[in-house]
């Protein structure tokens, strides 16, 4: 049995034990400080507590971040880490450095529950939500890892993040805290397959977080099949909760689209798009389908992307190709699924 951690157990259960130890309730708070704002993960080091309250933290938490199940780093500088949680159920976070920014995509599940047949997080099924802390946990084993403070954060990773949304707001809020990392909202960004009743609730929080939507295609019945939350929320509804998003937030929002061969890749799909973007104020992402063993689907060949590119150009609509990033290691989107034995290439 591995050591309790203090970030598998929760900041809540953190300062019950304190306060059963008999300590003051503002050394929970020194020691999020410690941790959060100046990266220090061993008690010893917290210079500010006494010995002696040193000595029955450690007694009580051997350690502060749980042991890693595997760091993987990819050629391009992408690293992805995959955390064994206090159930030994796996979820994985991945840091993506650029020229002058640094980006950590988060998992909110373990697993997902909207199954995109395109995507291994989904073709995995879902296990459960994440807390607050064990997002946190995430962030702070790459900041360990990287030994540098993220510039952007997306939840990009596992899981749907507007099916988890108290975890969710924790989490930002945590990430925001003047306390805490400091980040401003407008650094991070939330994508979603599509949760209207998601998308309205952020509209009503303050802050400035960014909104993405994977979209993928702009007709009902091929949606259906391809994101099933479709079903639940259809297209009409999306768009109008994209568009009260950006009345609201006079904020552009990203729309996804993996490209897949022959499903959603031709002209007809590119003017389906076109009339969805109609009076939005939004911008097409196009993403490369990364594959990963078993999957059925093929990207789209680069003429059928290139075509596509071309129509929504044409149209008015602001159309950027995301570069993908981590693929050797699955570290890319919708490559991850918490497993272990991904290989590591140097
Ligand atoms: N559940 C949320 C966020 C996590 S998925 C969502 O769906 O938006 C993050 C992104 O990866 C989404 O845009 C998703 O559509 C995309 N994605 C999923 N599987 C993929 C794959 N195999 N190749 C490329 N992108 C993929
Ligand atoms: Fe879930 Fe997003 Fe994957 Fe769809 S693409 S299964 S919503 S993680």
């Amino acid at each position: 049995m591995t050591a309790k951690s203090l970030f598998s157990v929760g900041f809540g259960e953190f300062q019950k034990t304190l306060a059963d130890l008999g300590m003051p309730a503002f050394r929970a708070k020194q020691v999020q400080e410690w941790i959060f704002r100046k990266f220090v993960f061993s008690f010893d080091e917290m210079t500010n507590l006494s010995l002696a309250d040193r000595e029955k933290l450690k007694a009580a938490f051997p350690k502060i971040l749980p042991p890693v199940e595997k760091y993987l780093q990819d050629r391009d500088g992408t690293s992805k880490v995959v955390v064994k949680l206090g159930d030994d159920e796996l979820v994985e976070a991945v840091a993506i450095p650029d020229e002058d920014s640094l980006t950590f995509c988060l998992s909110t599940q373990v697993g997902c529950p909207v199954g995109c047949v395109f995507c291994r997080t989904g073709e995995m099924g879902f296990k459960r939500n994440l807390s607050s802390d064990e997002i946190m946990l995430q962030v702070m084993l790459l900041v360990k890892r990287t030994g540098k403070k993220p510039t952007n954060i997306v939840f990009m990773g596992m899981g749907e993040p507007f099916l988890n949304r108290k975890a969710l707001y924790e989490a930002i809020d945590m990430l925001t805290d003047p306390q805490g990392l400091g980040l401003a909202t407008r650094r991070i960004t939330i994508s979603t397959s599509g949760v209207v009743e998601g998308i309205a609730e952020l509209i009503s929080r303050p802050g400035e977080v960014n909104l993405a939507v994977s979209l993928h295609v702009a007709d009902n019945a091929t949606r259906n099949t391809l994101v099933p939350i479709n079903k639940k929320f259809p297209l009409e509804k999306l768009k109008e909760a994209i568009s009260s998003y950006c009345t609201h937030t006079s904020r552009r929002v990203t729309l996804e689209v993996v490209l897949l061969k022959n499903v959603n890749d031709q002209l007809q799909d590119a003017m389906n798009l076109v009339s969805f973007c109609e009076g939005l104020l939004v911008h097409v992402n196009i993403v490369r389908f990364n594959h990963f063993p078993g999957s059925n689907y093929e990207p789209s060949p680069e003429k059928d992307e290139k075509e596509f590119r071309k129509i929504l150009k044409k149209a008015g609509i602001a159309v950027t190709v995301r570069k993908s990033r981590g693929q050797e290691i699955l570290a890319a989107c919708g490559q991850l699924a918490g497993k272990s034995d991904d290989q590591e290439k140097k």
